[in-house]
Order: structure tokens, then C-alpha cells, then sequence
């Protein structure tokens, strides 16, 4: 366990260690002037909540058992966090009743966005909001209770979806029986709670003056740079040019696989079916062995990030392996105060570990880089259509590095899964966005459950042709929309599939010059949240774009490069 991890004190777990100085911000007389210093020190204020906040998290998530780290962390969030809310918005409120404040350039953006957020306060949704939240937390109510029976043992989805990947076929039609099994059990109730968001949803954006809650969304989410057309331009492009080719993909799969056609338990976006039956390759065995592995692809990749990754290691930022009562997931968290990030892991020793590893090191490298870049806390990280990029493009880069971890012929195994599954990304995330526009824009004045599954199974039937349901309970598919984001992120997928597409734009530019790549890659990150969206995207070298004509470029590097391994054979 890391030292940092256990420097929680009890004194910064209280109220009254934060209350007089955020009082004493909000007391103090404010013109345009003194504005940056007082910002400052919010910020810092900020900073310290926010990193008190991480390290209890991390403490709570190392050890699931350990009562006392679960109810500090309960108890920080109730006593502090809470308060600490209240606070903000009453600071945020001072800043914009500033008269003759201009805010500076690497400011502006931030001050923008508090500004149109707070034009959208009103009166009445309130507590339309706290209904709002509460509905959205019975989502994980309902879903924290499903359990998957296989094998006689009970798990939870996740541990039984990695089974899909099994290369025996009546192992992966079990598994997905089993799980298909533990989600009927909550459909009923997850309709309920659907129909219920949708009205609340609705009278949210009808009291903020808003035409429909697509609008409303639009207004949250701070999308200024592209409009609901483009989305849905996006949604016939993904049509047109990528889900002939992600239909190829599987039919391909399926024909080396002697089957005859591709039923669901045959596909998984998470877990790549090998199409030659192979068991998962298996790299290294210990955190440590993965360690050293990823230290060997960054120094290759580049100098910085080589010294950052051994920096995390050196100052034990990292938590690879698995361990009885360790929080599942993977994920890099911030340390805000000490400008470095954290990172979470469960590894067991396969290739999707590695990957992953070096997904979350590319967040953990965008997060140096702004926290070293930008001393207010708001500038870190950047825009949600962006924040995907540094991650996703380095398990791009990095997998031109893998020559000494795997044998040509696993690397180009390893290749052709981490290209098909971007390709086969697309039109699920195409799928989830198209279904929210009709969902807030289109659907009936009182939708049951009914309308809801029509028009997934619709476009279900669109994106995914490829499957194959004859024989099985087709209500089953048309309840595909029971997803995590349609409950709890509305209208938040499109920015994973334009950062897909930003992460092979960059994957393709590294491909014809790696270091000049590399050194935009680096300068975009430390711009944090200071440029807008467009710009932030040119100063990695990309195009901000997700129109027919780019994304047909894109597939034809993708398609190339899939050929290219399959005239090797
Ligand atoms: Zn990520």
C-alpha cells in the first residue's frame, strides 16, 4: 500500500477544516482586479477537498472489506462533499455577479461554461433534480442485484461476460443463457424506472424553457461545437461505411470458425472471439512482470513518457494486482494537490490487461501533463470529447511497440483484435446515441415499454445485421436499451465513438511520422480545458470531425491494415 494512501488525517476529514475558508471567499469584497488571485485560492481549496476525496475513494476501493475506510469515505461525502457543493455554487455565483470581469485567455473557456450553467438554473428543478438523482441512483439499486448462476456459483455480469470469449461455443451459449437469465429479472422494474426518467427528463427541459431534453442535454454537456444534425449524419455514416465492414468482420470469423452464422453468444464487443479458436495469450503472470513490460514500450515510444511511467512506479501510483476484496474495475484517478494521477487495476495476466494498462497510462499521462501545465483545477483534464484521446490512441501507439513482448505471430493477432474492435465499436455506439435522439425527440407524448423495444429491436436489426436471433426470444434483444448510460449518462456515448475516431486519426498520422506525432500528442494534453474543442483537436494534429467523408478515410486505413493480416495467412 502507498504512503500516500494512509496520510488521510482526521482533521481533513472534517467540515470545519474547509467551512471558514470557503466562508472567508465568500465574504470577501470582490472586483475584476482581485478576481485571478481569489481564483487561485478557490482553486487550491478545491484542489485539497478533491484530493482528500481521491485518496479515501482509492482506500475504500483497495479494500471493500475494510468497514472503517468505507464509512470515513461515506461519512466525507455526507459531512464534507455535501456542504462543500453548496459552497462552490455560491462562489460560482459570486464570480459572475463580478461587474466588468474579463476573464483571462486560459480562463475564459471555464468561466463560459459556469456562466451558460447557471442560465439554466431554475426555481422549479431544483427539486426536480434531487428526484432526478434518486431515480438515476435506483439504477444501480436494480442492477447491483442481479446475479448470474453458472456453474451451480453465483457472480455478477462482468465476472461471467469474460467467459464469453470461451472458444468453446456451448461454454459461451451457456454463459450467455446464464446472463441473459439474470437481466430478465430486472426488466420489469428497469421499464419502470425508464418510463418514470423520461417524464421527469422531459419536465426538466419544459422548466428550463427548453423545446425537448435533447436541447436541454445540449445546453449540460456544453456541446457548442457540433449540432444534433451532425449526429445524426453521423449515425447514417456509421450505416454506410462501417457496419458492412464490421458485418464482413464476423461473417469472416464465423466462416473460419465453421460456423454458420453468428448467434449472440458468438459476439461480445468486450471479449474477442478468436476466429482460429486459440485460448487468450498470456503475456506476463505478475503486476510486477506487466510493469516492466509497459516500462520497456514507453521508453520506446518516447523519452517523457518512459520517465513518467517509472515515476509512477518509483512512487507506488500504481495498484495492478488482483486481490481478494479489491474494488473490480480499472481506472485512473487524480491526486490533485500532489499533481499526479492514480492508477487501479485487477490483473490477470492476459493481453486485455496489458491494453488496458496502457488505456489508463494514457489518461494518467493527460493528467500530468495538465496538472503541470494548469495551476486551476478547472483547466485539468479537458472536454469529454476529447478526454478519450490520450487513452485510446496509446493503446494504438503501444501496440506498434509489442514486437518485444509477443512473437510476430501473436502481435499480429493482438493487432487485428485491437483494430476489430474499434471497427466494431462504432456502430454500437451509433446504435445507443440514435436511440436517445428518438428517444427525447420522437417518441410518443406517453411511450410504454412497448414503443421503447420496437424501436431498439429496429435499429438493433440496422447497426448489428449481422446477428443471428432465429429460435430465441427476440423481446430479449428488444430489450438491448436496458444499458448503463441510458439510466445514468444520458446522451453520453457519442464522445466515446469521436474519440475512437480521433485515436485512429492519430494512430495513422504516428504511422507516417511517430515523433512529430508523439510531440502534438503531448502538446494537446497539457492545453487541458483552456482551447475548445475544434482547437484542441489541431493541436494534436487531428481534424475535429465525424462526417461521411472522414469516416470512410479512416475505415480504408482500418480495412488495409485487416487485409494486410489476412494475405499473411
Ligand atoms: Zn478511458
Amino acid at each position: 500500500m502507498t504512503t500516500q494512501l494512509s496520510a488521510v488525517s482526521t482533521e481533513q476529514t472534517r467540515w470545519d477544516s474547509y467551512a471558514p475558508r470557503y466562508q472567508a471567499l465568500i465574504d470577501v469584497p470582490l472586483d475584476a482586479l482581485q478576481v485571478p488571485h481569489w481564483l487561485q485560492e478557490w482553486s487550491d481549496l478545491s484542489a485539497e477537498l478533491s484530493q482528500v476525496g481521491t485518496l479515501l475513494s482509492l482506500a475504500a476501493d483497495l479494500n471493500t472489506a475494510d468497514q472503517h475506510s468505507q464509512s470515513r469515505l461515506q461519512h466525507f461525502r455526507e459531512q464534507v462533499v455535501a456542504p462543500s457543493n453548496l459552497a462552490e455554487q455560491q462562489l460560482r455565483q459570486k464570480l459572475l455577479s463580478v461587474p466588468h470581469y474579463q476573464p483571462a485567455p486560459d480562463f475564459a473557456l471555464a468561466y463560459r461554461r459556469m456562466r451558460d450553467q447557471a442560465s439554466m438554473f431554475r426555481e422549479a428543478n431544483v427539486a426536480l433534480d434531487v428526484q432526478h438523482q434518486a431515480q438515476m441512483q435506483r439504477h444501480a439499486e436494480i442492477t447491483g442485484a442481479q446475479v448470474v448462476t453458472l456453474d451451480g456459483q453465483s457472480m455478477t455480469i462482468p465476472a461471467a461476460e469474460s467467459e464469453l470469449g470461451s472458444p468453446d461455443r456451448a461454454r459461451r451459449q451457456q454463459v450467455w443463457q446464464a446472463m441473459s437469465d439474470a437481466q430478465a429479472q430486472a426488466t420489469g422494474p428497469l421499464n419502470d424506472l425508464m418510463l418514470a426518467l423520461i417524464d421527469t427528463r422531459r419536465q426538466l427541459a419544459a422548466n428550463a424553457d427548453l423545446s425537448d431534453y435533447r436541447a436541454y442535454i445540449w445546453h449540460e454537456l456544453d456541446r457548442v461545437d457540433y449540432t444534433p444534425q451532425q449526429c445524426l449524419d453521423f449515425h447514417t455514416a456509421v450505416q454506410r461505411e462501417i457496419v458492412p465492414l464490421a458485418q464482413n468482420i464476423m461473417q469472416r470469423k464465423a466462416r473460419q470458425l465453421g460456423l454458420e452464422t453468428v448467434r449472440p453468444w458468438d459476439y461480445s464487443r468486450r471479449t474477442a472471439l478468436d476466429a482460429q479458436g486459440r485460448p487468450p495469450l498470456r503475456p506476463f503472470d505478475t503486476g510486477a512482470e506487466l510493469e516492466q513490460l509497459a516500462q520497456n514500450v514507453f521508453d520506446d515510444l518516447d523519452a517523457d513518457l518512459g520517465a513518467q511511467f517509472a515515476r509512477m512506479r518509483r512512487d507506488r501510483l500504481l495498484d495492478l494486482e488482483s486481490r481478494p476484496n479489491k474494488m473490480s474495475h480499472a481506472y485512473c484517478t487524480s491526486l490533485d494537490v500532489a499533481k499526479t494521477p492514480f492508477v487501479l487495476m485487477n490483473v490477470v495476466g492476459s493481453s486485455q490487461d496489458l491494453n488496458v494498462l496502457l488505456h489508463e497510462m494514457g489518461h494518467a499521462f493527460h493528467f500530468f501533463a495538465s496538472a503541470a501545465a494548469q495551476p486551476l483545477i478547472w483547466n485539468r483534464w479537458s472536454p469529454i470529447e476529447f478526454i478519450e484521446i490520450p487513452s485510446i490512441s496509446m493503446e494504438l501507439l503501444g501496440l506498434e511497440q509489442l514486437g518485444r513482448v509477443y512473437s510476430p505471430k501473436d502481435l499480429e493477432r493482438v493487432r487485428q483484435e485491437q483494430l476489430e474492435s474499434a471497427v466494431l465499436f462504432m456502430p454500437w455506439a451509433a446504435q445507443m446515441d440514435a436511440f436517445q435522439h428518438w428517444l427525447y425527440t420522437q417518441a410518443p407524448q406517453q411511450p410504454t415499454a412497448a414503443d421503447l423495444n420496437a424501436k431498439w429491436l429496429e435499429l438493433d436489426r440496422t447497426f448489428h445485421p449481422w446477428l443471428d436471433w432465429t429460435g430465441l426470444d427476440e423481446g430479449q434483444r428488444a430489450a438491448g436499451w436496458q444499458y448503463y448510460h441510458i439510466f445514468r449518462a444520458p446522451f453520453y456515448y457519442l464522445e466515446y465513438a469521436m474519440c475512437h475516431l480521433g485515436a485512429l486519426a492519430l494512430w495513422r498520422a504516428a504511422r507516417n511520422d511517430s515523433a512529430a506525432t508523439l510531440t502534438r500528442y503531448k502538446a494537446a494534453l497539457r492545453l487541458g480545458n483552456t482551447v475548445s474543442v475544434p482547437e484542441l483537436y489541431r493541436a494534436a494534429g487531428l481534424e475535429f470531425r465525424f462526417d461521411v467523408d472522414y469516416v470512410r478515410g479512416l475505415m480504408d486505413v482500418v480495412v488495409g491494415e485487416l487485409e494486410g493480416v489476412q494475405l499473411n495467412r
